[in-house]
């Protein structure tokens, strides 16, 4: 019989993900759950077709349902208008579910021991979480065409403030970007639960040297929600926070065991997990789940459609494309909605799809992006059918015991 579950938002996306996303369902989810899924198609042509409202709708059918689970979709560039024909540049959706959620992202690489992090000091995952509003994916920027002066304008209820930003003297680029004070509590909030739950350290960094007001704004306000919120919980559970400067956290990080919580702000959250998910192995085995501070989570891959894959599949090669990620950000949306419904089967079976996936590598059956990771063990690099199917035959006997 199969698992029964109440329903998660299920979002589609693109390219060699949107292939991937139907193989792992049709191998690995249907034939053992009863998967209840609001479906909505986040494939760009739909995106375009629905004047991006699907994103929309999608991200607020998360609120409702609590738990989503999405593929990798494309975030479109000059390139990918032309290439689709799109009436617009939408946004990324990923910016926009984040904006309606107000959440925060955190990445954990998963870890195996067939695969040994670039950084030899790394035993245990470091989490990234990402703030998830604002600043440059936020911003407005302008071109000066000639010579002028810029400015920083506010209007408020007590009149006008304002600063120089520059005066030009010939062309130029401006940016101007902001942040909420609301937003930067949810994010401290979100952060200091989850370092909680998970148990680890928490560090914060920023640039408040340098930008006194912006990130010192972050600064302070991590802190003053430490002090009078968490402070004596994270006594009682034997782990700590702290604030240090970006450039420092970095250093801090490279020479660390791992096993701690990053905080960063968006921008640096975005470069940074690309860094750590490389440096840990694959991003391809990078997780990613946005958690809002009124608890909705949305589950995904930290990877993109992989569009060089997605090339030559259609040219009708098969492929090698590392599907753990994807599998991960179900097993993940399906045990937190088994947590919310104390739906144990549901539970235990994002633990057996997980452990089969690990165990499929463990034995030695990998995609090549991992089998490149481990040139002097003894391993097979299969297409993506073929790993699919080795981590079917483990799930099978796992659920059988
Ligand atoms: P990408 O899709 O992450 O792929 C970059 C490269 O990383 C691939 O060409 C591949 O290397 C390797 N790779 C990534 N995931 C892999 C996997 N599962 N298995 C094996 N190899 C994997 O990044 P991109 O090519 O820069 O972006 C493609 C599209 O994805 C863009 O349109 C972008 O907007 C979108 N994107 C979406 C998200 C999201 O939805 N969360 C995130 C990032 C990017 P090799 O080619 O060397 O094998
Ligand atoms: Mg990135």
């Amino acid at each position: 019989m199969k698992i029964a579950m109440k329903p998660i938002v299920e979002m589609d996306g693109d390219e060699m993900t949107r292939i991937l996303w139907q193989e792992i369902k049709d191998t690995l989810l249907l034939p053992f759950v009863e998967l209840e899924t609001e479906y909505y198609d986040l494939g760009l042509p739909n995106r375009d077709r629905t004047g991006d409202q699907v994103t929309l709708e999608a991200a607020r059918a998360i609120k409702r349902l609590q738990v989503g689970v999405k593929c990798a979709t494309i975030t479109p560039n000059a390139q990918r208008v032309e290439e689709y024909g799109l009436r617009q540049m939408w946004k990324s959706p990923n910016a926009t579910i984040r904006a309606e959620l107000d959440g925060t992202v955190f990445r954990t690489p998963i870890l195996t021991d067939r695969i040994k992090p670039y950084v030899r000091g790394w035993k245990k995952p470091i989490t990234i979480a990402r703030h998830a509003y604002g600043d440059v994916y936020k911003a407005v920027e302008l071109r000066a065409p000639a010579a002028g002066k810029a400015e920083l304008v506010f209007t408020g209820p007590d009149g006008e403030q304002r600063q120089e930003i520059y005066t030009f003297t010939g062309p130029g680029v401006l940016q101007a970007m902001h942040n909420r004070d609301d937003s930067i509590r949810a994010f401290a909030r979100s952060c200091f639960a989850y370092a909680l739950q998970q148990g680890e350290d928490l560090w914060f960094s920023a640039k408040d040297t340098i930008s006194k007001v912006y990130d010192g704004r972050f600064r302070d306000i991590f802190q003053q929600i430490f002090d009078e919120e968490y402070a004596e919980a994270f006594r009682k559970a034997g782990i700590t926070y702290f604030y240090t400067l970006i450039d420092d956290a970095v250093a801090r990080v490279i020479r660390s065991e791992g096993g701690f919580i990053w905080a960063t702000k968006n921008y640096d959250g975005d470069v940074m997990s690309d860094m750590i998910s490389t440096a840990f192995g694959s991003l391809a085995m990078m997780t990613s789940v946005l958690v809002s501070p009124h608890g909705y989570y949305e589950y995904e891959a930290a990877h993109g459609t992989v569009t060089r894959h997605y090339r030559r599949w259609q040219q009708g090669e098969k492929t090698s494309t590392n599907p753990i990620a994807t599998i991960f950000a179900w097993s993940g949306a399906l045990r937190r909605r088994g947590e919310l419904d104390g739906n144990a089967p549901l539970c235990a079976f994002a633990d057996a799809l997980e452990r089969s996936s690990l165990g499929a590598i463990e034995d030695g059956y990998m995609t090549k992006d991992l089998a490149a990771l481990c040139p002097d063990q003894d391993v097979r690099a299969l297409d993506t059918e073929g790993f699919l199917g080795q981590i079917r035959t483990r799930l099978e006997e796992g659920l059988k015991a």
